[in-house]
């Protein structure tokens, strides 16, 4: 087996991996190395709902999503090459009655962190949204710069940025080991050669659940599929302009418009995932009663969806957490390995912050645009979850199972 050196090695080429890479290559932190087992975003990033808002129930979230916003919005700047796909259709978080008060506290919060968010009543919401049915909405928390973006295209800029910046960018390489020599990373062991290195970057998604095991990262991950489905855009809810893009907790669902012209919805139920034993495994395509369940809760928002074929959808692989947040955070004993694992499959929106986060880390000694201890693995052994003031009981995704 051949062997070559590397400053930093990540392993994983979904969006939190290009992300990290751009972000490493840009801060010239020496050779960087990208591995991806197969290609880029052939994982989570690629089966992406890709929604890009900032509402969250707790600040350090809000604060990577905030963060990340500006990549989005202006990409061609910050990044420099690809596309993202921003569509900046809008956003609203719809709840149901008893969480209203909920509401207005998240959207206070939210605005003290500096979310361009406010609260607007079932009139306003009626002006955005002529077509859905609002009876039971009395206010909404609203994005206006908020919207959705296309995941294998951020995943795809951010490598090619990389690369130019010197980055190298390998698919079709699996690293199968991580050798550590007294307490530090000495390198990884891929299915072309090894690489040696002071510092590894694990960002392989649910596939890297059990070398994160293997290293001793000691939390209860669980992989997980979950799907969406998509439906042809009826035109009576109007052409050639984006659906606002909406999570609405009432019913359980999030939508918003998919394709060049807008002409398709694609939609998903908020909190339904199956376990998942091994990610190879994975069927891709979406399960008919998903589906058919998905069209149902949507009718109760759009009544004229009810009567609109789907036109199929897909499957993906994420990492469930205890507490539904993720986790990004350095090896406590192992000196120069860094990891970001339970995406819970809201990890697209903060892939630029968190690559950043990830970068500065390993060049600087310690993040530095964000706060990230509130995403440390040891606070579960802590007792301390990342839990948020005022989450919603939301309508869950249960029902099908
Ligand atoms: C159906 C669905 C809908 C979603 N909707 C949204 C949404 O609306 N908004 C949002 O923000 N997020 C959403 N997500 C979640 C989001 O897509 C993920 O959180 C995010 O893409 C995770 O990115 P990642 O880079 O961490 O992981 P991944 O994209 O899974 O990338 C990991 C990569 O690592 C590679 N890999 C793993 N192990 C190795 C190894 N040993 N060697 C080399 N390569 C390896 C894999 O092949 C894979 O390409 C959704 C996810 C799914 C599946």
């Amino acid at each position: 087996m051949t062997e070559r050196t590397a400053d930093v090695v990540i392993v994983g080429g979904g969006a939190v991996g290009a992300s990290t890479a751009f972000h490493l290559a840009s801060f010239r932190a020496g050779r960087v190395v990208l591995c991806e087992r197969r290609s880029l975003a052939a994982g989570a990033s690629g089966r992406s709902g890709a929604l890009v808002r900032m509402h969250y129930t707790n600040e350090p979230e809000a604060r990577l999503a905030l963060l990340s916003l500006r990549y989005f919005r202006h990409w061609d700047e910050l990044v420099g090459a690809g596309d993202c796909g921003f569509v900046p259709s809008g956003f609203v978080r719809l709840v149901s009655p008893e969480n209203f008060a909920r509401l207005r506290a998240n959207v206070e919060m939210l605005r003290r962190v500096g979310v361009n968010t406010r609260l607007i009543g079932r009139e306003e919401l009626a002006e955005l949204a002529p077509e859905w049915d609002l009876t039971d909405v009395e206010i909404a928390a609203y994005e206006p710069e908020s919207g959705y973006a296309n995941p294998v295209g951020t995943t795809e800029g951010f490598a090619e940025r990389a690369r130019q910046l010197g980055a190298i960018i390998e698919t079709g390489t699996e690293v199968t080991g991580i050798r550590v020599d007294g307490g530090r990373v000495a390198g990884v062991e891929t299915t072309r050669d090894f690489i040696s290195t002071p510092t590894v970057v694990i960002a392989g998604g649910a596939w890297a659940v059990p070398l994160l095991r293997s290293l001793g990262v000691d939390v209860d991950l669980r992989p997980a599929r979950i799907q969406v489905a998509v439906f042809d855009r009826p035109p009576v809810l109007g052409t050639g302009r984006p659906l606002i893009t909406c999570i609405d907790g009432a019913n359980g669902i999030y939508f918003r418009s998919e394709g060049p012209d807008w002409s398709r919805i694609l939609a998903g139920l908020s909190a339904y995932r199956l376990p998942l034993e091994d990610p190879d495994q994975l069927k891709n395509e979406a399960d008919p009663d998903y589906t058919a369940t998905v069209r149902e809760r949507l009718s109760r928002r759009l009544p004229v969806m009810g009567f609109v074929p789907p036109r199929g959808g897909w499957a993906g692989a994420i990492v469930l957490s205890p507490d539904g947040k993720p986790i990004l955070d350095r090896h406590p004993e192992v000196e120069g390995l860094y990891f970001f694992t339970a995406d819970n499959g809201t990890s697209f929106k903060t892939s630029p912050a968190v690559g950043l986060s990830l970068a500065e880390w390993v060049v600087f000694g310690a993040p530095r645009s964000v706060d990230v201890r509130p995403f440390r693995a040891g606070r579960f052994a802590e007792g301390k979850p990342l839990v948020g003031e005022h989450e919603y009981e939301d309508l869950l995704g249960d029902a099908l199972r």
